[in-house]
């Protein structure tokens, strides 16, 4: 009897655990469950729709999707469709590939008025996840707010400051860019906490913030001044203080002339959002950095703007019976090892950090834990799961059947852009009747 694992998620940890499980076991019975019915989690969903490079990864993906002992089944929802403890019995082992899906909270007054989202929100709305279709971010506004000094960050204000002709090669949802390229934005702030030397951009990703068509990058020179954190090893620093000459870049900058201004507004911690229903504006807290964390100042200032994105991490969600750390958002685990045949592996083991690649660690990880620990397969995998899927009458998605979304996503671009996405579930099903 071959060894049979259940991969749930179908993101990069996802994917990265069936390539080496391939690889280890290549007679192995692997089944990917997705809640959606698309695969590549963040590669689709999270991913910048203008970063269709960094996209591409999803044809390694593809070919392990293809290989004959692996299956995939989609819109099939764990903890609804199917338990955890139901997989375990029908598995020889159990991998948790579902990252961090839920936004963390900025735990500040005023953060459930209207305009106020979390990134995980208003990316997935920007790019077609079907969670957050009906997102409809009033955009009739002149200020932005985004929270936070990551990549996230970066590609929320980047997104909202490009133009028309600038996405028009790439797969931002028809809605989003409506939106987008119709509201009259003017000023998007990117607010830090910290310093400009702590900022947790990639070079490239902040590069590119000052080479936009009709956005001009402002920087107040004097919050340059301070340099990088003592503390960082040799690969941040030098990150790090690239960073800051970019920054320096941007003070020489013409900014006259373009439709938006994207601010970078460094120790700036927010309050509270003001406003009755909506948000009408943000009051932050200046501050210094104290071994290494922002303290306020007690000297407070006001942005006016009709939108809050707040893109400071993100969360993993509970199963029942899983031992869960609230703290950190992520499975508890020895290494990986949740116990009794489950496995986890990319955010939801450690947490909504690093890129990509990063997840390949924990795939072989994973997938050299499983044979370890599996002396007999002894499960009987995929025909149970088909078995219990059709007793609850529960429509899956095969490979094949996703095949067929994309072929018809791809059909429907509009001319220079790689796909239109379908955005609800329903749309999806429509293609396969
Ligand atoms: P991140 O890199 O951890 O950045 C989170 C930011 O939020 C930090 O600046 C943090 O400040 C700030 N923050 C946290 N709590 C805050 C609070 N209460 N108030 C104000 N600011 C707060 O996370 P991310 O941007 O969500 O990205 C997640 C991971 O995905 C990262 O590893 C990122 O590099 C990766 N990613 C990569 C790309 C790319 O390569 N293009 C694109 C997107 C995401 P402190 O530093 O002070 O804590």
């Amino acid at each position: 009897m071959p060894l049979s694992v259940a991969v749930v998620g179908s993101g990069p940890s996802g994917f990265y655990t069936v390539a080496a499980l391939l690889k280890l076991v290549p007679d192995a019975q692997i089944d990917i469950i997705e809640r959606l019915p698309t695969p590549f989690g963040l590669i689709r969903g999270g991913v910048a729709p203008d970063h269709q490079k960094t996209k591409n990864v999803w044809r390694a993906y593809d070919r392990s999707a293809q290989q004959e002992n692996v299956a995939y089944f989609g819109n099939v929802e764990v903890g609804a469709d199917v338990s955890i403890d139901e997989l375990r019995g029908m598995y020889d082992a159990v991998v948790l590939a579902v990252g961090s899906p839920l936004d963390r909270p900025l735990g500040i007054p005023g953060e459930d008025k209207k305009g106020v989202y979390g990134a995980a929100s208003f990316v997935g709305w920007y790019n077609g996840h079907p969670d957050f279709r009906t997102l409809d971010p009033d955009l009739n506004i002149e200020g932005a707010v985004v929270i936070g000094n990551g990549n996230v960050a970066i590609d929320c204000a980047r997104v909202l400051g490009k133009t028309a002709a600038e996405m028009a090669t790439t797969d931002l949802s028809d809605y989003a860019a409506e939106a987008i390229h119709g509201s009259p934005l003017k000023d998007i702030y990117l607010c830090g906490r910290r310093g400009p030397g702590d900022a947790k951009f990639t070079n490239v990703e902040l590069r590119e913030m000052g080479e936009l068509a009709d956005s001009a990058a402002i920087v107040d020179p004097a919050q340059l001044e301070t340099g990088v954190p003592d503390d960082l090893d040799d690969r941040d620093r030098r990150l790090r203080e690239r960073n800051l000459e970019t920054l320096r870049e941007f003070t020489t900058k013409p900014v006259e002339g373009k439709k938006k201004r994207i601010h970078f507004l460094f120790f700036a911690s927010p309050v509270e959002v003001l406003g009755v229903d909506r948000v009408e504006a943000i009051r932050m807290e200046k501050t210094e950095v104290k071994d290494g964390r922002a303290v306020g100042t007690g000297e407070f200032f006001e942005i006016s703007c009709g939108l809050v994105i707040a893109a400071i991490g993100y969360s993993g969600t509970r199963f029942p019976g899983l031992p869960f750390d609230e703290k950190r958002g992520t499975l508890i685990h020895d290494d990986g090892r949740v116990g009794n045949g489950v496995y986890a592996v990319g955010w939801i083991k450690r947490g909504p950090t690093g890129v990509i690649g990063t997840n390949k660690h924990d795939g072989d990880l994973a997938a050299k834990q499983i044979v370890e620990d599996v002396k007999q397969a002894k499960a009987t995998g995929r025909t149970s799961l088909e078995e219990h899927l059709r007793s609850k009458g529960a429509r899956w998605i095969s490979y094949d059947d996703w095949r067929k979304i994309d072929e018809a996503e791809i059909a429907n671009a509009p001319e220079g852009a790689p796909r239109r996405k379908f955005a609800t579930v329903d749309e999806m099903l429509e293609v396969l009747k």
